[in-house]
């Protein structure tokens, strides 16, 4: 199978199209014709093809998710997973290796569990929001008021909810781009303040995800500054279906439910970086990254040791290609992003008054590690340098705008050129945020596709006389 995708690489580069819908297939075809024309530099194919053989990625990530495994924003795991991060860095011959530290406010996991009292006792699999208050010791134990949608209860009159657990059911869509997540995603952000300015003491919403297996998804949630702050947890697919059904039967449901989570107050948490230093513009930055921290639940692979991997395993292909990039290529482990994008805030916040301007172009992997369908770009100047990125690759380039990824947005808000190889996300939200994100879902030769490309982003915007800033 490897060698056979090898082979394939080297003259389309389409690996795993087919497992995206049939309008990408029909997209990444016709690209095939215009692919088999483009004439790829020798400096391009020696990175795409040593990218392709080998296993950087896949034994960086393999090393993290190993030897550190959950590393949740201010964690101790996350301070141990930064010395990784800095000892790995250095062993792949990276330079200036250093951590940029940063303060945040860290919160811990308790115990989590919640069964149906009655009409037909039993346990249900649950797990506590990101951030979520914890229920009194002992549990709460409460009638259920439930809503199909999170609009359903929006739409619901202002009080009525008193004394009520709020259960807000909601299925997500799959899509090659996870377009279906944002919508699910606001009853995880927002619901138990909407449930709270109803008079709720709790909520539990089906799990924001994809799949049909006994694990719930967790993920971080907000509460409305004037609002009380009412605890709040994630009920598997499965268990989700079982309460609806329960709930069909037309009798009072009464869900009993044990939360003991902690804000633990100020941790430290931090951006690891590393570079390859230019050899003739050493001042201008080509920025390649993922996040570093993961939920706790998993060892987080797909989410986000890939990125770590796919960002950090290009360098490696790239120093030891013995090529010498004229910009300087800058790899981010960016901490505590799971928890509200602070190592993007404070990457920019430490780069601001020195060299943000000076950033031509940057990505991120943040999308697990299945290939690479389309790319995408908001630059003021080189889009034609991005569609030859593309191009080699044998990817479709879409006009569409992107931020470059979650921990790319903040410095993309300040002015930095972004792009991004979208990854095929269809079975992403089957494992995001559960303790099924491990090692094992990552295939060698789908990451590998995504390492080509890194390098050959970082090789083409350092060898390009354009900054695409349009400056
Ligand atoms: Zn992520």
């Amino acid at each position: 199978m490897r060698s056979f995708l090898i082979s394939l690489l080297a003259t389309t580069c389409l690996v795993g199209c087919s497992d995206v819908s049939t309008q990408l297939d029909k997209a990444a075809a016709s690209t095939s014709e215009v692919v088999s024309k483009v004439k790829r530099s020798p400096e391009v194919d020696k990175l795409i093809n040593a990218a392709i053989a080998g296993t950087h990625a896949y034994d960086i990530t393999e090393s993290l998710t190993t030897e550190i495994g959950p590393r949740v924003g201010g964690s101790p795991q996350e301070a141990l997973a930064r010395e990784w991060a800095v000892a790995k860095f250095k062993e792949i011959g990276l330079q200036n290796v250093r951590i940029e530290p940063f303060t945040m406010p860290y919160w811990e996991r308790g115990i989590e569990t919640a069964s149906i009292v009655t009409p037909f006792p039993q346990p249900l699999y649950i797990t506590s929001l990101g951030g979520s208050v914890a229920t009194p010791a002992d549990g709460i134990e409460a009638e259920i008021a439930y809503f199909p949608t999170f609009e359903a209860l929006k739409n619901a009159p202002a009080g009525g909810l008193e004394g009520k657990v709020v259960f807000i059911s909601g299925r997500m869509k799959k899509a090659p781009d996870g377009a279906g997540y944002g919508p699910a995603n606001q009853k995880r952000r927002q619901g138990a303040t909407e449930a709270a300015k109803r008079g709720a003491i709790a909520v539990v919403i089906r799990s924001v995800g994809t799949d049909s297996h006994r694990f719930p998804h967790t993920g971080m949630m907000r509460y409305a500054e004037d609002v009380k702050k009412i605890p709040i947890a994630a009920l598997s697919a499965p268990d989700a279906d079982q309460l609806e059904r329960t709930l069909e039967r037309g009798q009072t449901v009464t869900l009993k439910m044990t939360l003991t989570p902690k804000w633990l107050g100020d941790r430290q948490s931090g951006n690891v970086i590393g570079e390859i230093i230019g050899s003739e513009r050493p001042d201008e930055i080509v920025l390649v990254g993922g996040h570093l921290d993961s939920w706790d639940l998993g060892t987080g692979a797909i989410d986000d040791g890939a990125g770590i991997g796919i960002s950090a395993g290009a360098a490696q292909v790239i120093i030891e290609s013995g090529l010498k990039p004229k910009r300087t290529l800058r790899v981010v482990a960016f901490g505590a992003e799971e928890v509200g994008l602070l190592g993007g805030y404070a990457y920019v916040e430490a780069h601001k008054d020195t060299d943000l301007d000076k950033h031509v172009l940057a990505t991120e992997s943040d999308f697990g590690a299945k290939p690479a369908y389309e790319v995408k770009a908001s630059v003021k100047s080189g889009e034609s340098v991005v569609r030859d990125m593309a191009d080699v690759m044998g990817i479709p380039f879409v006009d569409a705008a992107t931020n470059g990824g979650p921990d790319i947005g903040p410095m993309f808000a300040q002015g930095v050129p972004a792009m991004r190889f979208q990854q095929d996300g269809t079975d992403y939200f089957d494992l995001h945020h559960t303790p099924d994100d491990t090692f094992d879902k990552i295939d060698a030769d789908e990451i590998a596709q995504n390492v080509a490309a890194f390098t050959v982003m970082m090789w083409l915007a350092s060898e390009t006389d354009t900054n695409f800033r349009g400056e």
